[in-house]
């Protein structure tokens, strides 16, 4: 069995709130949101961040990005969002699966900067 909990989270292994699902990529609720409704998208195939993600493999992760902004964006009502990937250690890259986070934007007093 694989060590990394974001491959056990896509294989369902182990508990995610999960928002979205395709062949390709799966979107869950981050377990310590920085605010509400902050998630993370990763892809299903173990690549530990974007060094590693071929063109396809980025092409069809991003596809998704609308759709679930939109989903956010209805579900939330935030004012903005920031999408944030982070690439290695000093980056502040904690968990080695690639992931982008989806940061619903509230106002100056949202708690993340
Ligand atoms: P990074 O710093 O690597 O860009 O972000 C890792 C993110 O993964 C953090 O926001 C953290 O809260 C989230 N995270 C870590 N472990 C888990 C987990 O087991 N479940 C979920 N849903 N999120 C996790
Ligand atoms: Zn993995």
């Amino acid at each position: 069995m694989t060590s990394c909990i974001f491959c056990q989270i896509a294989e369902g292994t182990i508990p995610s709130e999960k928002i979205y699902e395709d062949e390709h990529v799966v979107a869950f609720m981050d377990v310590m949101p920085v605010t509400e409704g902050h998630v993370l998208l990763i892809p299903k195939n173990h690549r530990e961040n974007l060094y590693e993600m071929t063109e396809e493999e980025a092409s069809n992760l991003f596809s998704v990005a609308p759709k679930l902004a939109n989903l956010l964006k209805e579900t939330f009502t935030p004012a903005g969002m920031n999408l944030l990937q982070n690439n290695g250690a000093p980056a502040g890259q904690a968990v080695f699966h690639f992931h982008m986070h989806f940061i619903p934007r509230y106002d100056e007093t949202d708690g993340f900067r």
